[in-house]
């Protein structure tokens, strides 16, 4: 017995791995699409964390050495702080997102988090500083409680019910016949996209990153859901630093600071109400935000 359960635990755990990994990536499918190209350092140690500053300082970058995309970008989030990062679509956004989880390395320029620089320690320890919360919340084929627990290793379920709680899922959770039990994804209970989310927030408040990386995250769901979310994710976000990268900009509009990029360069960057004095980009995007909200609700 002994001979055959040692090999079978070892197996259980690799495939845990495995399977890991491959949620992690399909998580993020979004945000991270490519799957790690980089490799750790010989001997690179994990991050020694401290209060979470974030540092873009002079990044170059381009998928192709032939066509760069970021120019010098320089972004810093002080510890604790919220920055928002907004610009037209294809500005270089989400690729900042990807660089920030070192799915790829900076051409020129560094990332450092409180002091270190990306390359000099390993991806796993950036991966474990760094919470995502994607667009779309993927669900295994499991329970409430599972989806939950994935969040993080050894999780008890006191701990799955507190931030189902954070959340604002865990009323709706007990609310169904057989509570975190009940089988959701592909065969189980089809969840709404409002729902989803929340799970995701979960697990994110479960697994407890010192930073925060939130791209367009509520852009699928309908307004009164958003508004709804979107104070989850500020909740979520005190004590940690969030990086947010947003489409609509009334929900960043208190961030300690916005950066507008756009051709992969910094052209603005300030609080809100300085951009808008400043009438630049920043204020004409709003601007137009305004006018087709105004559209909508017409
Ligand atoms: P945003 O999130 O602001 O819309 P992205 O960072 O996704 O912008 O894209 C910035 C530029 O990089 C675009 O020109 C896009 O076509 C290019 N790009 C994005 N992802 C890849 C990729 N995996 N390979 C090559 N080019 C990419
Ligand atoms: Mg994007």
């Amino acid at each position: 017995m002994i001979q055959i359960t040692m090999p079978l635990n070892f197996l259980g755990s690799v495939y845990r791995e495995i399977r890991q990994a491959l949620v992690d990536m399909a998580e993020m499918f979004d945000l991270l699409e490519q799957p790690a190209e980089v490799t750790d350092k010989p001997g690179a140690k994990p991050l020694d964390m401290k209060g979470g500053k974030v540092e873009l300082d002079a990044v170059e970058f381009g998928y192709d050495p032939a066509r760069p995309i970021l120019h010098g970008v320089t972004i810093t989030a002080e510890a604790g702080e919220t920055v928002a990062i907004v610009g037209p679509s294809g500005s270089g956004k989400s690729t900042i997102g990807r660089l920030l989880f070192r799915f790829y390395d900076v051409t020129g320029g560094a990332i450092r988090i409180d002091g270190q620089d990306l390359r000099d320690v390993t991806q796993e320890s950036v991966h474990d500083a760094i919470g995502v919360v994607p667009q779309d919340t993927v669900l295994f084929n499991d329970t409430i409680r599972y989806n939950i627990a994935y969040g993080r290793d050894g999780a008890t379920f006191a701990d799955i019910e507190a931030a189902a709680k954070a959340a604002k899922i865990h009323d709706f959770v007990m609310s169904l016949p057989e509570g975190y039990d009940t089988q959701v994804g592909e065969r189980g209970l089809k969840l709404s996209g409002g729902e989803k989310q929340r799970v995701g927030i979960a697990r994110t408040l479960l697994k407890n990153p010192p930073i925060l990386l939130l791209d367009e995250a509520t852009s699928a769901l309908d307004t009164e859901t958003e508004r709804d979310i979107q104070m989850s994710l500020k909740a979520m976000g005190v004590g940690r630093t969030v990086i947010t990268i947003a489409h609509r900009l009334s929900t960043i509009a208190d961030a300690d600071k916005i950066v507008v990029l756009q051709d992969g360069e910094v052209i603005e960057e300030g609080r809100h109400d300085a951009l808008l004095t400043k009438g630049g980009k920043y204020a004409s995007m709003w601007a137009r935000q305004l006018a087709e909200e105004e559209d909508e609700a017409a």
